[in-house]
């Protein structure tokens, strides 16, 4: 069976996220429905059942562009990886769960948007649409553990440490072997050689919302509605604000300061945070 090196400088992308074996075929992806500075203990659990079975990468996917960006960027680097077990709760905030089964299914549009995806900024701007092509390529399957946004059941598939340690186990075995509705099998390396990108620039938002605020003579109320697309959406209330658009309107007006949202400074939003400052000056 192929098996091959990752490219020099394997994973290119920095994350929330576990190295094991680098010849494995499956990487396991958690979803993330929390703030990433309050990461349950049990998300933090599955992680570490993917990497102790066996997987080559296990980790935090929290948002449905740079997040997403980052997973692609790995996996193309590692043409070992085939499989994806994806598993935790969908977050309503992002759908990054979705928006990576979307992915794989449908691809991007011409303008970077992921089809199908009902995410609110669903967009692959920091990496070329060929790379994007590759991770589709490469990845057979997407082993679709997710469970539902909310789910306590610990014993759900996608919440079960046992489940996920299974599907890892049946995306490495050599002879086919069934596991829910899936037949997983390690078919070797992908037949293209590793690919190194690296994200230097991080856009992460729609360029029409800069386009649209830089037009002359629009009302900051409309101002505010644009800038919302690109705050974090989760109405946490702690900049003050009963809501993120009541926060996005006080920017327009310039009653609100960027640094007032603390979501917005985690890393996950620096693309978001840059393009904010930028339409602020
Ligand atoms: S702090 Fe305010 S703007 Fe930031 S995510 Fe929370 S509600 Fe939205």
């Amino acid at each position: 069976m192929l098996k091959v090196e990752p490219a020099q400088g394997y994973p290119p992308e920095e994350g929330r996220y576990v190295r094991g074996n680098d010849y494995s075929p499956v990487a396991v992806c958690v979803i993330l429905d929390t703030f990433d500075f309050a990461i349950p203990p049990e998300l933090n659990g599955l992680v570490m059942s993917g990497v102790d079975s066996g997987a080559a990468l296990s980790g935090i996917l929290q948002t449905e562009n740079t997040g997403l960006e980052k997973i692609i960027c790995n996996i193309a680097a590692n043409p070992n990886i085939r499989h994806i077990v994806l598993c935790g709760r969908e977050s309503t905030g992002h759908l990054p769960g979705a928006s990576l089964l979307a992915l794989h299914q449908n691809g991007v549009d011409e303008t970077k948007r992921i089809v199908g995806s009902r995410a609110l900024t669903p967009y692959l701007y920091n990496i070329p649409a060929e790379l994007t092509d590759r991770f589709r390529e490469q990845i057979v399957s997407i082993v679709n553990l997710l469970c539902q946004p909310g789910e306590k059941d610990a014993k759900a598939p996608g919440l079960n440490p046992k489940v996920i340690e299974k599907a890892v186990w049946s995306c490495y075995q050599e002879k086919p072997v069934a596991f829910m509705d899936y037949t997983l099998y390690d078919m070797g390396a992908y037949a293209e050689p590793a690919i190194y990108h690296k994200i230097v620039s991080i856009l992460n938002q729609p360029q029409q919302v800069i386009d649209q605020v830089s037009q002359p003579g629009r009302a900051k109320m409309d101002t505010g509605f644009l800038l919302h697309k690109l705050l974090p959406k989760t109405n946490c209330k702690e900049c003050g604000k009963p809501t993120c658009l009541a926060f996005a309107i006080g920017l327009a007006k310039g009653k609100s300061r960027l640094e007032e949202c603390p979501v917005l400074q985690q890393p996950e939003f620096a693309g978001d945070r840059q393009a904010l400052a930028r339409l602020l000056e």
